[in-house]
C-alpha cells in the first residue's frame, strides 16, 4: 500500500430443494443483489455451501484489513440456515458459530452496508464498503463471508436484479452476470468490486485484457491517458517479471473529495492519493485536482502493480496485520519500481539518483528513530505513519545495497534482479512465504552475496542499524558523499564507462 500526502509525497434466492449434499462439497455459490432505499444501497449477498461434517461450522466476518477497523460493522441481518440453535456471535466479534445437522447445505444470508453517513469520500473511508445509489466499491474481504478454514473450493458470483446501465467490473471480470474460479485459501478476497456508473476502458498488455474502471469528471488527465499509463507501467513489469501470461488485469479509480481549507496553506497538500495492490488489481483513489498529473500517479502505478508479485505472488505470510517483513515488501517495491520507473524512460537517471537521495536515502539518514529495530517498526506501521515509512527507507537502501554488492561481487554478471525472479520462481507456491520460509531468502541471497547474508540482515534490518557509508560496495558510476551533517549523498558518474546498461539493469 502507498499513500501519499504532500509533502510526504507519499438476488433473488436459490432454493435449497434441488441441490444434492454432494454437489456443495469444497464450493460456495455467491448471489449479490442491490437493496434501494432511498439515498441509501445495501448489498445483499446470499451463500449456499455445504456445512462442515462434525454439524459446527465456523463463519469468518471481516474484521481488519491494514489500517481498517471493525469491517464487521458493515454487515447487518446476517442468517444461516436451517440450524439447531442460534446464531452465536458478540458485537464486533469476528466469528460466528452456526450448528447445524452434520453436513448439511445451508443458507447464508447478509447484507453490506456503508457504515458510515459521510458522502465525501476520504483516505479514511476508501477502504471501507462505498455504497451510494448510483455505485458501489467493496473489497472482497467486506463483500464474501466464509466457512473459516476453507482451502481450495469452487467459488461462483451471481450478479442479479442491477440496473441494466450499471456496470458491473471487478477482480475477476468485467460486465460478467456469472462468474466462476477456484479459490486457494482467502487471498482472493484481497480484490475488488465495483459497480453503478463507472467508466470502463479496456486495453491489451501481451495480448491479455487490461481494464481501467474509473469515476469522476473533474481529472486533469483524459481517461485514456490514464489507461495508457496503466497499459504502459503494466507492460514494464510484466517484462521485469518475465511473468507475462496473466488472462485478466484492472484497475478501479475513485475521486477523492476536494480537502476542505485546500487553497490557504502553503503547506497543505492540494492532492492526495493512494492505492492498494490486489488480486489480478488494485485500486486507487486521487484527489481530482489540477496540481494532480498523470506523472504524479506513475509511481503510484509502479508500486502498486509491483505489488502483484512482490507482495501477492511473494507473499509477506502469517497474520494480516503482521509487517515484520514490510522492509521487502514496501521497501524492495520501492526499489525496484523507481528501476522499472528508469528502465522504461518514465523518469531520467537525474531523475531517478534525485529520487534515491530525497525519498530515501536523506529521510532514512537524517530520522531520529531511523535506527529503531525492525520489531517496532512492524508493530507501529498501521499506527504512525513516521514509522511506517522506515520500511519503505530502509527497505529500499537495503535493495540498493544489495543490489550493488551483488553486481561488484560478480563483475556485472548478477544482481538483485536475478535474485528476485529466483524469489518468484521458489515463493510463487501456495503455502510458502516469507514468515514461514524465510530460510530460503537467506540461503539463496548468501549464494548471490558469496558469502552468509544473516550478519547484513541482522545488521541493517532487524537491528536496523544505517549502513556505514563507506560499507557500500559500488560500480564506478556510482559515488557516495557524506555532507557537513553526516548524510549519505548519492552521485551518478555519467563519465564513467557502461553506468546507462549498469544502473538499469
Ligand atoms: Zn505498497
Amino acid at each position: 500500500m502507498r499513500n501519499r500526502n504532500l509533502p510526504f509525497v507519499c438476488l433473488l434466492l436459490y432454493g435449497l430443494a434441488g441441490f444434492s449434499a454432494t454437489s456443495w462439497a469444497g464450493a460456495i455459490g455467491f448471489r449479490v443483489s442491490p437493496v434501494f432505499s432511498g439515498p441509501e444501497l445495501r448489498l445483499h449477498v446470499e451463500a449456499r455451501f455445504r456445512g462442515d461434517a462434525d454439524g459446527t461450522t465456523i463463519l469468518a466476518l471481516p474484521h481488519s484489513f491494514g489500517s481498517v477497523q471493525h469491517l464487521n460493522r458493515c454487515i447487518e441481518s446476517l442468517q444461516v440456515s436451517p440450524l439447531l440453535s442460534d446464531l452465536q456471535f458478540s458485537e464486533d466479534s469476528s466469528f460466528v458459530t452456526v450448528h447445524h445437522a452434520p453436513g448439511q447445505n445451508l443458507l447464508m444470508s447478509y447484507r453490506v452496508v456503508q457504515d458510515f453517513e459521510n458522502d465525501q469520500l476520504s483516505m479514511r473511508y476508501g477502504l471501507r464498503p462505498l455504497l451510494q445509489p448510483e455505485w458501489f466499491h467493496v473489497l472482497g474481504n467486506c463483500l464474501f463471508l466464509l466457512p473459516d478454514g476453507w482451502n481450495n473450493f469452487d467459488v461462483t458470483i451471481d450478479w442479479t436484479g442491477f440496473p441494466s446501465y450499471w456496470n458491473i467490473h471487478n477482480s475477476f471480470g468485467s460486465q460478467q452476470q456469472h462468474q466462476q474460479f477456484q479459490a486457494v485459501g482467502t487471498n482472493w478476497l484481497e480484490s475488488v468490486f465495483v459497480g453503478g456508473d463507472f467508466r470502463i476502458l479496456e486495453a491489451e498488455v501481451f495480448e491479455q485484457p487490461v481494464f481501467l474502471a474509473l469515476r469522476g469528471d473533474d481529472w486533469a488527465f483524459s481517461d485514456s491517458s490514464l489507461l495508457a499509463l496503466l497499459q504502459q507501467t503494466i507492460a514494464i513489469q510484466r517484462e521485469f517479471w518475465q511473468d507475462r501470461d496473466i488472462p485478466y488485469y484492472t484497475m478501479t479509480l475513485l475521486p477523492l473529495a476536494p480537502r476542505p481549507g485546500m487553497a490557504g496553506s502553503r503547506n497543505f497538500a492540494h492532492y492526495q492519493y493512494m492505492g492498494m495492490g490486489l488480486t489480478n488489481s488494485f485500486a486507487a483513489f486521487a484527489t481530482p485536482s489540477p496540481q494532480l498529473s498523470i506523472d504524479d500517479l506513475s509511481h503510484l502505478f509502479h508500486h502498486e502493480l509491483m505489488h502483484d508479485w512482490i507482495g501477492c505472488k511473494i507473499r509477506n505470510g502469517g497474520p494480516a496485520e503482521d509487517m515484520q517483513f514490510g522492509w521487502f515488501s514496501e521497501g524492495f517495491t520501492e526499489y525496484f519500481a523507481y528501476k522499472n520507473m528508469l528502465a522504461g524512460g518514465v523518469i531520467s537517471p537525474e531523475q531517478y539518483v534525485e529520487r534515491l537521495n530525497f525519498d530515501f536515502f536523506d529521510p532514512l539518514y537524517s530520522e531520529p528513530m531511523g535506527q529503531v529495530s525492525n520489531k517496532l517498526v512492524a508493530t507501529g506501521f498501521f499506527h504512525c505513519r513516521d514509522i511506517a515509512q522506515l520500511h519503505y527507507w530502509r527497505g529500499c537502501v537495503f535493495a540498493f545495497y544489495l543490489d550493488n554488492r551483488i553486481k561488484m561481487r560478480s563483475e556485472g554478471q548478477q544482481d538483485l534482479h536475478d535474485f528476485m525472479l529466483e524469489m518468484l520462481d521458489y515463493y510463487y507456491e501456495s503455502n510458502v512465504d516469507l514468515y514461514n520460509n524465510f530460510d530460503f531468502f537467506l540461503k539463496n541471497l548468501s549464494r548471490y552475496l558469496g558469502e552468509d547474508a544473516t550478519p547484513y540482515y541482522h545488521r541493517f534490518v532487524l537491528q536496523g542499524e544505517l549502513i556505514p557509508p563507506n560499507e557500500f560496495q559500488l560500480p564506478p558510476y556510482w559515488k557516495i558523499f557524506v555532507d557537513s551533517d553526516g548524510l549519505p549523498i548519492l552521485q551518478l558518474d555519467q563519465t564513467a564507462p557502461g553506468w546507462r546498461e549498469g544502473m538499469q539493469r
